[in-house]
């Protein structure tokens, strides 16, 4: 027996349409899809763009660090060059403020 979801009147196993009122029966054995589009079986898992974006992400990050890192070389081969060390207590304290900040 199926009971229709529009008008509550029982209809015969295997009827398509409701006696009642005429709506479509849903059996439990029709399509996957239901009258209002909404998937009744598995769902698929939903493929996000995450992944890539926290790589990206963490790729920038290294890239980031790289640039301080060899910013800061550059100072210090400078400094170490020119014998002017006091040129390199800033840039330490700025590159480290940097990355501090933004959070390197
Ligand atoms: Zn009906």
């Amino acid at each position: 027996m199926i009971v229709c979801n529009r008008c509550g009147a029982s209809n015969n196993d295997g009827e398509l349409l409701c006696l009642g009122c005429g709506h479509k029966l849903q059996s439990g054995r029709g399509g996957p899809f239901r009258d209002d589009g909404a998937c009744r079986g598995p769902l698929e898992p939903m493929e996000t763009p995450v992944p890539s974006l926290a790589l990206r992400r963490f790729l920038l990050k290294g890239l980031e660090a790289w640039a301080y890192a060899l910013a800061l070389a550059g100072v210090g081969t400078y400094a170490a060059l020119t014998g002017s060390w006091l040129l390199l207590l800033p840039a330490v304290g700025l590159m480290a403020l940097l990355a501090w900040t933004r959070k390197v």
